[in-house]
């Protein structure tokens, strides 16, 4: 008897259903956490307001006869201190000892300091408490994906990692959680991330610099009304690390934004010929 586990954060969507999906193909028990972790949450973030619809998302799942884990913070978190409003969570010697090996603190870890070694706290809880034989993830959050690819590697090496490519509405955008905040408006802006994404993938194609490449895919970004570019990259997939003019191969271009108060992030797999 085979466990996958699926660990989301709720106000699940298509995206998290193939997850799911996949989970199901590849386990004989499907468990899909739903834990909005505290600790992945900076102080200015949106921890407080982040959507929790778990009757909603309990009634999604239900046609795919998984079972549900919806742990409270006291359950996942036993030892913590509870004086500060999101508990003061200690992150375990072997989990900050990993994370400074690793990019931690570059594109989502630069703007978002202790948001991975947040995730990582939490993926490791949760396999302590579930026992999964297969983990699921998103490709969607590629460095969430290349940090629990190593942890998994480091820590947990009986868990298989399962990736699942990004699910996107008819027009592009990448599905998530965060897209109820946009106005119709910003809606429409946000298109901008996906397709600065296909552009640069295309552009890749005949350019003969990846950097002036990558120039033309932030100012696209950037020229759009309401949104404000945070990163856009193109890193190497064995390292995370943004690549040079050499760089041949395979690689992953990431973006983030904010489009109006909402934050957003996408990627795309491309090859740099
Ligand atoms: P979240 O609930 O946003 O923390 O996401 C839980 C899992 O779902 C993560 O592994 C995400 O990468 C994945 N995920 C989120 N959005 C998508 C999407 N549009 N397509 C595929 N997977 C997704």
């Amino acid at each position: 008897m085979t466990t996958a586990l699926v660990p989301t954060m709720g106000a699940l969507h298509e995206g998290h259903l193939d997850l799911v999906r996949r989970a199901k193909e590849v386990a004989d028990r499907v468990v899909v956490s739903i834990f909005v972790n505290p600790t992945q949450f900076g102080a200015n973030e949106d921890f407080d307001k982040y959507p929790r619809t778990l009757e909603s998302d309990r009634a999604l799942l239900e046609p795919f006869g998984v079972e549900v884990f919806a742990p409270s913070i006291d359950e996942v978190y036993p030892l913590a201190d509870r004086e500060s409003p999101q508990g003061r969570i200690e992150v375990p010697d072997s989990i900050s000892t990993f994370a400074a090996s690793q990019p931690t603190t570059t594109f989502e870890g630069a703007t978002r300091p202790g948001h991975f070694d947040g995730m990582l706290t939490v993926v490791a809880r949760l396999f302590e408490m579930v026992q999964p034989d297969v983990a699921v993830f998103g490709q969607k959050d590629a460095q969430q994906v290349f940090l629990v690819r190593n942890l998994i590697e480091q820590m947990f090496p009986q868990i298989t990692l399962e990736v699942v490519p990004t699910n996107r509405e008819a027009d592009g955008l990448a599905r998530s959680s965060r897209n109820r905040y946009l106005s119709a408006e910003e809606r429409l802006h946000a298109l901008v991330l996906s397709r600065a994404l296909i552009n640069l993938s295309l552009r890749l194609m005949s350019a003969t610099s990846t950097a002036e490449a990558v120039a033309e895919a932030r100012a696209s970004v950037e020229a759009e009304p309401e949104v404000r570019l945070d990163y856009l990259d193109i890193v190497d997939p064995h390292d995370f690390t943004p690549v040079d003019e050499q760089f041949r191969g395979p690689a992953t271009a990431v973006v983030a934004a904010w489009v109006g108060s909402t934050r957003l992030i996408d990627t795309i797999n491309l090859v740099i010929n």
